[in-house]
């Protein structure tokens, strides 16, 4: 755990944190370590980190009936505004058995506007006994409204790479770099929509054709049409944010490079 996890996990115990945390950094896995350690120090009988007491192993096995997880799934990648009203509804009622109602967000890069403004409200003024923790890789793919409510929280960890997505991305850009072949790019718009995090996804698309700007993946493509493609995935990520089709923001991207 970094020093700022601990000094995280500190202000939890004294019962000084704030209401509306954003966590965020390049590693999911360490950030949702960081929740669940927050969401036990705030309910710990024993009133440790996280421990072995029957509310910390309930959070572990996430049945505890005061810690909520509001998160994406393979089939639905955006956080809706149904989720959000449970959400908001289930902030207004009292701990059932723990100190503190926790909610855990993850990834708040997946709220759709939607959900963003129904949780406004409830993240501006929530009850005394609820802390609400968001997890994203950048506070950038979060509204400004809901960034402006929260206390951020920089998480470090290793930088997560999905390298078997990065080398599929790189031979599809190889074969359209070599015969001019689209059918190449829409296979990556096709791969790159279908993963689980569709904007890790886009964003690695974006760090490989840098890579291929700096000239670290060979590839006869024009240096202005990559840099112009890196430049319209960036975008591509925010369009994710409000609902746009995944395939067809990373297809536009890609365009840029044909000529
Ligand atoms: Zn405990």
């Amino acid at each position: 755990m970094s020093a700022t996890a601990e000094l995280l996990l500190q202000t939890a115990q004294r019962g000084e944190l704030h209401h509306a945390i954003l966590c965020y950094g390049p590693n999911a896995a360490t950030l949702r370590e960081v929740a669940l350690r927050i969401a036990k120090t705030l309910n710990c009988l024993n009133g440790t980190e996280g421990d072995d007491c029957t509310a910390c192993r309930r959070i572990e096995q996430r049945m505890h009936p005061d810690v909520h997880f509001i998160e994406v799934t393979a089939e639905r990648k955006m956080i809706s505004v149904e989720q959000i009203r449970e959400m908001v509804a289930a902030a207004t009622l009292r701990p059932y058995e723990g100190r503190n109602k926790v909610f855990i967000i993850d990834p708040a890069h997946a709220l759709s506007v939607g959900g963003s403004n129904s949780l406004l409200k409830t993240l501006e003024e929530p009850a005394g006994d609820t802390t609400f923790i968001l997890l994203t890789r950048s506070p950038d793919l979060l509204l400004p409204t809901i960034r402006s409510r929260c206390q951020p929280v920089f998480i470090g960890g290793e930088v997560e790479t999905n390298d078997a997505l990065a080398a599929s991305i790189v031979a599809s850009l190889t074969r359209f770099s070599d015969d001019r072949d689209t059918a190449a790019l829409l296979g990556i718009a096709a791969l790159v929509a279908a993963q689980d995090d569709c904007s890790d996804a886009v964003a690695l698309l974006g760090q490989v054709l840098c890579d291929a700007v700096a000239g670290r993946v060979p590839l006869s493509i024009d240096r202005d049409r990559l840099l112009a493609a890196a430049d319209a995935t960036t975008n591509a990520i925010r369009w994710l944010t409000v609902n746009a089709d995944a395939r067809m923001l990373v297809e536009q991207a890609l365009a840029e490079l044909v000529t």
